[in-house]
């Protein structure tokens, strides 16, 4: 068996096509479009990377689009003014902290300073919180994407065996609430587990380890999903997931690449994450 591409760039495309009207329906609504903040601290290059892509995206869909570039000497109470700011503006519906933050600034309490109803990445204990007992909020951006991407090819995770690797609060955790809520049997790795025993009985496995190639091929399940969060950059600048793909891609049902898999999801899912809270929707 050979694996059918589970391409998210073309799903990405298409989620973000569906905002369009959307977008344009607050516009003429409140008579301007929904607008996102993202604040970003200091000059780490991965940030800088990933917040060019979420503001491009933004204003191709033609957001506003409010970039706020702190000296990464900024103090946490200057960080928290700002934060307050930006809950207090009405022309920003989302506002996006880029992690990680320079070692003398309290991440969590920066994140619990966002208002929960502009917390797009889904980081809030409020929303956090109300994913795990199964009711509405914020969606964490990468696993949601995972779920928008198991809908498109009619996976249904109802009584499958998923396994997520790994048990990040960015990923993991909300990866395996989702699945959970979507009534799966849920198995959550973490750097303890016995990986391989626990990926050779999956029929979804989610792999956020960050160790590049972790998942061998030979432990998936023959017709199992495959889905590969890891980015991971090599000496060479080469992209790799967590999964050895090429070995997995021939048991797998489905497989995402990387890069063109999950990455281009995550933008997607902040957009359409920053639509919601524009229209007021937990
Ligand atoms: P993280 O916070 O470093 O968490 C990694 C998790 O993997 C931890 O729970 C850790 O277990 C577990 N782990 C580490 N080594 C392991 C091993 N040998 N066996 C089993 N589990 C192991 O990472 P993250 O932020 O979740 O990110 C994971 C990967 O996803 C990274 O490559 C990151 O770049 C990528 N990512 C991609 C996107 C995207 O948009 N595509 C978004 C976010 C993250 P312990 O808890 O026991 O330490």
């Amino acid at each position: 068996m050979t694996a059918q591409l589970l391409d998210g760039k073309a799903i990405a495309a298409k989620v973000k096509e569906g905002l369009k009207a959307e977008v344009l329906a607050i516009q003429q609504r409140r008579g301007f479009p929904p607008g996102i903040a993202v604040v970003r601290i200091g000059e780490d290059p991965a940030s800088k990377i990933y917040v060019t892509s979420k503001k491009k995206t933004a204003e191709e869909l033609g957001f506003g689009s409010f970039e706020h570039h702190p000296d990464a000497t900024i103090s946490q109470a200057e960080l928290l003014q700002l934060v307050g700011k930006l809950n207090a503006d009405p022309k920003v519906d989302g506002i996006l902290v880029q992690l990680p933050l320079p070692k003398h600034l309290d991440s969590n309490a920066v994140l619990e300073a966002i208002s929960p109803a502009k917390d797009v990445d889904g980081f809030h204990q409020l929303n956090a919180g109300r994913l795990f007992q199964g009711r509405p909020g914020l969606v964490a951006c990468t696993p949601a994407g995972v779920m928008r991407m198991l809908e498109e090819i009619g996976f249904n995770p109802s009584g499958k065996i998923c396994v997520v690797v790994g048990r990040s609060n960015i990923v993991g955790r909300p990866m395996a609430a989702l699945l959970l809520n979507a009534s799966a049997t849920v198995v959550i790795c973490h750097s303890k587990s016995d990986v391989a025993a626990e990926v050779k009985r999956a029929d979804l496995v989610v792999a956020a380890v960050g160790v590049s190639k972790l998942v061998k091929g030979e432990w998936i399940k023959p017709g199992a999903v495959v889905v590969d969060v890891g980015m991971n950059r090599g000496a060479d600048g080469r992209l790799t997931g967590d999964v050895e793909f090429e070995a997995a891609k021939d048991r797998a049902s489905w497989i995402t690449p990387v890069p063109g898999g999950v990455g281009p999801m995550t933008i997607a899912m902040l957009m359409s994450n920053t639509v919601k809270a524009a229209q007021g929707i937990r």
